[in-house]
């Protein structure tokens, strides 16, 4: 199998998984809005963030932070997102192998693409990999915020590879964290999907369907290697039919 791309997931893949303690919004709104209205603004938030994830896991539709400030009556404006993101900063920060492993693909003329549910910005998104230094080995991104579709619709799958200039799903390989968003989603259009399985994904958030993976990775690191081992099978493995559609059978 020839390897054009390489897609990763973000939260949870090229960072490691961190669990939040639930309070983040209530710390958020305290800082934005006046100290009676608090308790109201941080349940609004949190009503508002839960929306957007049940509308990503059950439509697979996308939404963005300025809509979750907006349904709480929060003004979107530069204090808020600075807010936001000072909030979350500690659970952004690079897996320590990424480097090592997003340089590997490279010599190995691999492109490279993220491909992140995510209601943040693409500019938080790139502060975050240009605080890290990675920006430079991506090749192309799809923030979710910036597209109709979230993971596991198909379209966000195929507006990442086209990100990264790489058409053929079959030569693309996808790394995520989650068993429904990305290994369910990325089988489906016909990449393999390689699961790093070490985040806590709250029942909440987890789809109907958990993918059957291609590989799984105990870290990062490992990837090089499953790859490695994917361009050198024998090319009668290219032969093997492969099907594209909505619900794809389990590769033979
Ligand atoms: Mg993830």
């Amino acid at each position: 199998m020839a390897v054009d791309a390489v897609i990763f997931d973000w939260g949870g893949t090229l960072t490691p998984w961190k669990t939040a303690d639930g309070r983040a919004w209530w710390r958020i709104a305290a800082r934005l809005v006046a100290a009676e209205l608090v308790d109201e603004a941080a349940a609004a938030l949190a009503a508002a963030d839960d929306e957007l994830w049940r509308r990503s896991r059950d439509d697979h539709r996308s939404g963005t932070l300025a809509e979750v400030f907006e349904a709480a009556g929060v003004t979107a404006d530069d204090r808020a997102y600075a807010v936001h993101d000072e909030e979350w900063e500690w659970a952004t920060f690079l897996d320590p192998d990424a480097p090592t492993v997003l340089t590997g693909l490279r010599e190995r003329g691999i492109r490279i693409g993220v491909l992140s549910n995510t209601s943040w910005t693409r500019a938080r998104h790139e502060q975050i990999f240009i605080r890290d230094g990675v920006h430079h080995l991506i090749d192309g991104a799809v923030y979710t915020c910036e597209i109709p579709w979230t993971k596991p619709h198909p379209d966000a799958f195929r507006a990442a590879m086209a990100a990264v200039g790489a058409p053929d799903p079959g030569r693309c390989v996808f790394v995520g964290d989650r068993p429904f968003d990305d290994i369910f989603g990325a089988r489906r259009v016909g990449m393999r999907a390689v699961l790093l399985p070490h985040s806590v994904i709250p029942q909440v958030q987890r789809g109907h369907t958990d993918g059957e993976p291609d590989a799984v990775i105990g870290r990062l690191t490992d990837l090089l290697g499953v790859v490695d081992a994917w361009r050198a099978a024998s090319s009668s493995a290219e032969d093997l039919p492969r099907y594209r559609g909505e619900d794809a059978p389990r590769r033979p």
